[in-house]
């Protein structure tokens, strides 16, 4: 599997509270919050207990993975808890979509309104779900999909990473067939593009990190207003 990522600040905001991390079987995006270093630091504590926890291991077919994700999403939501509390911090917190392909399944472990995608041959399905307001009043038929864009309520995430003593991630396993592939993302992308723009970009993708450089540029071509952040893998033609 090949793996790229890129990530930028956007157009409007001074600072990138996003972060990202990757090699070549775990793949990390973090949209942190909370203004000042707040937001840096809390997608920053996240991704690093992230890598510690998963990022050593040696994983062989039929490792319980999913608990190991569910454990790791804990265990960073205690940490940046932890740190907001030490440093007096209010608000702190971040988004965190994770993923760990073993054997071809992609693992992926959830909190906040980042998303996951599996890219396919002919389409690309939207993994996780966000979990925030406007994604809720979509579900339950209060507004479009298109509405959500503009919602004023569309910053409102129901579960975050950090805000709480303790939180539940989603988790879900995904096999990737040979060229097919994953798109981790912050909302920084997915408020600016459809799936269907962005599905096109990866349709023609055979460079991960020129890809998801692809991505990023659209996103500010289109006003850049938030932090956008783009990690791409892609399974071999076998
Ligand atoms: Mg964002």
């Amino acid at each position: 599997m090949r793996v790229g990522g890129a990530s930028d600040v956007g157009r409007v905001r001074t600072i990138n509270e996003d972060a990202f991390w990757f090699d070549d079987r775990l793949l990390i995006v973090a949209d942190g919050m909370g203004g000042h270093v707040a937001g840096e630091v809390a997608a920053a504590v996240a991704l690093e207990t992230v890598k510690e926890a998963i990022g050593s291991l040696r994983l062989q077919p039929g490792a319980p993975v999913q608990e190991l994700v569910r454990s790791a999403v804990r265990e960073a939501n205690r940490r940046v808890f932890e740190r907001a509390r030490r440093d007096g911090l209010d608000g702190m917190g971040t988004t965190l979509t994770m993923a760990v392909v073993v054997d071809r399944v992609a693992y992926v472990g959830h909190v906040g309104d980042s998303r996951a995608y599996h890219i396919q041959k002919e389409r690309m399905v939207q993994i996780t779900e966000d979990h925030s307001v406007v994604a809720e009043l979509v579900k339950t038929g209060g507004i479009s999909a298109a509405e959500a864009h503009t919602h004023p309520y569309r910053n409102l995430l129901t579960r975050a990473l950090g805000t709480t003593p303790d939180v539940v991630a989603d988790l879900y396993s995904v096999s990737l067939d040979p060229g097919e592939g994953l798109l981790l993302c912050t909302d920084g992308l997915t408020a600016v593009l459809t799936d269907e723009e962005i599905y096109r970009v990866l349709e023609q993708c055979r460079d991960p990190d020129a890809c998801a450089r692809r991505l990023v540029d659209l996103a500010n071509a289109r006003g850049g207003p938030d932090n956008i952040t783009a990690v791409v893998a892609l399974v071999e033609e076998s």
